[in-house]
C-alpha cells in the first residue's frame, strides 16, 4: 500500500510521483504505484469520477486490443487490479470462459477500469491542473482551486 497524503485546501503537498489526468494510462501507473510502500504517489483528474470515453460506449463496440492489455498484467500478472481479478470478484469468470467471446465490450472494460479506480486511495477527483512549472528543483502543479 502506498502512503496516503491527503491534500488539505490551500496548502502545498509534496509527492514523489504525480499523474495529471486519470485515463487508462495513468490509472495503470496508479495501480502499479499502489503496490509500492516507498512511493508517495497521487493522481488528479478534473472529472468527478472515472469514465472512459464518455458518450462513446456503444453497447456492441469491443476492445481493439486484447483483454490481457489491462492495467497491470504485463508488469504484475498477480496484481489485484487485473481484469481477471475483476471477473472473479464479480463472479463472471466462468461465464467469460464459457462464452468464448471474440472480444470484450468497451462497456465492460470501462466497468473494470471504474472498479479498479474505486479500490485505490490515491486518486483525487475534481482537480483540474492549470499550470506545471519548475520551482526549487521540483515540478510544481497549480490546480484551479488554488492548491499546489
Ligand atoms: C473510440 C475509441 C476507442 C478506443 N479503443 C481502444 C481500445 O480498445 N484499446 C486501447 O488500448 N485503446 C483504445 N483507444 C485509444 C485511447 O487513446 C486509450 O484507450 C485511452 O483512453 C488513452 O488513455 P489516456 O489515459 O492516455 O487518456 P484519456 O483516456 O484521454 O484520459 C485523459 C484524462 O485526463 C483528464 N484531464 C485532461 N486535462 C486535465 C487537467 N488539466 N487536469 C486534470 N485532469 C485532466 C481527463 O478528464 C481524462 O480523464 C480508443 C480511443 C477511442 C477514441
Amino acid at each position: 500500500m502506498s502512503q496516503i497524503v491527503k491534500m488539505p485546501k490551500n496548502t502545498q503537498s509534496v509527492y514523489d510521483l504525480i499523474g495529471l489526468g486519470i485515463g487508462p494510462f495513468n490509472l495503470s501507473v496508479a495501480a502499479l504505484a499502489q503496490s509500492s510502500s516507498r512511493i508517495r504517489a497521487a493522481f488528479f483528474d478534473s472529472k468527478s469520477e472515472f469514465s472512459w470515453h464518455q458518450g462513446l460506449m456503444f453497447s456492441r463496440s469491443v476492445l481493439q486490443t486484447s483483454f490481457l492489455k489491462d492495467l497491470v498484467t504485463a508488469v504484475q500478472p498477480t496484481s489485484a487490479y487485473s481484469f481477471m481479478a475483476f471477473l472473479v470478484e464479480k463472479k463472471r469468470f466462468y461465464d467469460f470462459l464459457a462464452g468464448r467471446f471474440t472480444g470484450v465490450t468497451r462497456v465492460e472494460f470501462n466497468e473494470y477500469f471504474a472498479w479498479a479506480a474505486g479500490k485505490m486511495n490515491h486518486l483525487h477527483w475534481n482537480h483540474t491542473a492549470q499550470e506545471v512549472s519548475v520551482k526549487d528543483n521540483r515540478l510544481s502543479v497549480a490546480f484551479e482551486d488554488g492548491r499546489v
